[in-house]
């Protein structure tokens, strides 16, 4: 760990000193910390050109957002904080949407923005981007501090590192001042002052009677459910989890992002029959995933309920390392509080030889609903309509991730993103990243970007035309580091479809529309990359084989019925138009 302490600007052989850039530099490299995702500008350039001078891989973006999020995306993806560097007052706020988007992801990440000078902005005297950023960043992430002087950095980032990865993981926000960068301290001294944070994410052992009682409730099951979400991936008890479906035989739903930590062709999976599984089950294990809007708060007619509000009538054990998850939306039976690992390998510990399996009737009923749902759907997708819909161009896409189950897809859309996860299957833990738990836009580029670099695998970009919107310059970005990266845009000339009608009978085309045949290939192509033109399945299929062959960075503009497409793709139950008239009625 020695050789990274090299040595410093204003150095002289006497006496060796350092400054606040090396410090940075350092203590992040301490901690395993190679990469920075960012944006330079003042006051923070000559920070990103150290770090590169000193071995970092520094990938510098077109839009603080997107470093944002490939930043979290890589906290994700590593278990380690992906690191964000930005300028300050608006390249901050640029990158706070994706601090905050990591924060209640639980992504680990640490956004790193340089500030103006502290007197001048807490006197309001009009600084160049004054803004109290700590002030702000405070209510948006996990953890959030500023560090003055130069002995303090060490502190600073160890600070920032155990905060984002300790318990449930989250985003950290640092302030480093312009000034911190220049102040110089002795090399040795400031070599003392780092802190190589020991255990950053502490095992948590849960307690032997919470996991008495979870064992108690599954055995009294008869129609068990284990429910995986996107923290059971970042745990990475890939191994622990298998073998506790296995264990059991209990049927699993796999949250999105959790897709893939079995293979979705897994017989136990019951993701094609979750509208048969959720309101049936009578006991459900959840493993890293809340019982948020994605889930009907585990309540309403999803789960069986009369009403949209009321208890199913299920009882749930959940594992979550935050013990205030539980009961968050219905009453949760079992906690069992801990990391997954621990919490699954003690469950495992304590079925002991004789754990009976679930009932072969539950299994077979999942079962029978599963393979009628999956011919159901292979009907539909053996289908050829002209133009391409979703189904037949996705039809394409799940037989190239069947061919590379290696590959990173990255899904975004509102059509395009529930098709995708209906349709794609996934093979291994943590290939599937995507718009989470806010159902945020924008997130595509930045986490393919962040996807290529940590993984070094093909990453293939599922997006709908709208979602490309929101980060598609940075299609600069993944040339410039020639990224083994293809972006599919599903077009269909518009958000959720390509044909409203303006309202008011004027000559703009209504909000939701686009330009008819935009030619986004054509922007790839801007910057050396391989675009392609496809209005049929072979020519998808053609064009996404020889991207992932050759690595080039590609861009293909699927084209789609315009008219395919629903508002707002599963979720038009939230326009509060349809709220209005669903309240009215009932
Ligand atoms: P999904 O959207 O896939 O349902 P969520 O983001 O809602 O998943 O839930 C993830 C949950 O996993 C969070 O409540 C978080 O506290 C928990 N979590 C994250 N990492 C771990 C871990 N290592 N051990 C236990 N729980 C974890």
């Amino acid at each position: 760990m020695s050789a990274i302490l090299a040595p410093v600007a204003a150095a002289t052989e006497e006496s060796p000193m350092t400054d606040g850039f090396h410090l940075v530099i350092d203590a992040l490299k301490l901690n395993g910390i190679t990469t920075l995702y960012g944006l330079p500008g003042i006051p923070i350039t000559d920070l990103t050109r150290k770090a590169q001078g000193e071995g970092m891989r520094v990938i510098s973006f077109r839009h603080e957002q997107n470093a944002g999020n490939a930043a979290a995306i890589a906290g994700f993806l590593t278990g380690k904080p992906g690191v964000c560097l930005t300028v300050s007052a608006p390249g901050f706020l640029n990158g706070l949407t994706a601090l905050a988007n990591a924060t209640i992801n639980c992504f680990p990440m640490i956004l790193i923005s340089g500030s103006s000078e502290r007197e001048i902005v807490d006197l309001q005297q009009g600084d160049y981007e004054e803004m109290d950023q700590l002030a702000i960043a405070r209510t948006l992430c996990k953890a959030a501090f500023r560090v003055l002087h130069a002995e303090d950095i060490g502190v600073g980032i160890a600070r920032a590192i155990r905060s984002a990865v300790s318990g449930r993981p989250g985003g950290v926000y640092l302030d480093l001042p312009a000034k911190l960068f220049a102040q110089t301290m002795d090399a040795a001294a400031g070599r003392r002052s780092l802190i190589e944070v020991v255990d950053p994410a502490p095992l948590q052992i849960p307690a032997s009677e919470a996991v008495q009682r979870a064992l108690d409730l599954l055995k009294s099951a008869k129609k068990p459910l284990i429910l995986l979400g996107k923290g059971a991936a970042y745990a990475r008890a890939d191994a622990e989890v298998r073998a506790l479906v296995e264990r059991t035989g209990i049927p699993y739903l796999p949250m999105s992002m959790a897709k893939g930590l079995l293979p979705d062709t897994h017989e136990l999976s019951a993701s094609a029959a979750r509208s048969f599984v959720l309101p049936e089950a009578d006991v459900v294990l959840l493993v890293g995933a809340r019982l948020n809007w994605l889930l009907s708060h585990g309540k309403g007619k999803t789960w069986g309920g009369k009403d949209a509000k009321a208890w199913g009538g299920q009882k749930f054990i959940q594992i979550d390392i935050s013990p205030t998850e539980a009961d968050s939306n219905v009453r949760i039976d079992a906690p069992l509080v801990g990391d997954i690992g621990s919490c699954v390998s003690a469950l495992l510990a304590g079925m002991g030889a004789d754990w009976p399996r679930a009932p072969a009737d539950w299994v077979q009923a999942v079962a029978e609903r599963r393979n009628k749902n999956v011919a159901k759907m292979a009907d539909t997708l053996a289908k050829d309509p002209k133009p391409m819909n979703f189904h037949s161009a996705l039809n394409v896409v799940r037989d190239i991730v069947k061919a590379n189950p290696d590959a990173m897809l990255v899904n975004e859309g509102a059509n395009a993103l529930d098709f995708t996860r209906a349709i794609v299957d996934m093979y291994k833990p943590r290939k599937r990243i995507d718009v989470g738990t806010w159902g945020v836009m924008g997130i595509g580029m930045g986490f393919a970007v962040a996807a290529a670099v940590e993984i070094g695998q093909p990453v293939i970009a599922i997006e709908g035309d709208s979602a490309f919107g929101f980060s598609g310059m940075e299609v600069e970005t993944i040339c410039r580091y020639q990224l083994p990266v293809c972006v599919v845009i599903l077009n269909n000339n518009g958000v959720y479809r390509g044909t409203d009608k303006n309202l008011g009978g004027g000559s703009d085309v209504a909000p939701t529309v686009f330009v008819k045949d935009a030619r986004y290939e054509k922007l790839i192509e801007a910057f050396g990359g391989v675009g392609v033109y496809a209005t049929t399945p072979a020519e998808l299929r053609q064009g996404m084989e020889q991207a992932i062959r050759s690595r080039k960075p590609t861009l293909i503009n699927a084209i789609i019925d315009e008219t395919a497409g629903t508002e707002s793709g599963r979720i038009t139950n939230l326009n509060p138009q349809r709220q209005a008239a669903a309240s009215s009625s009932a």
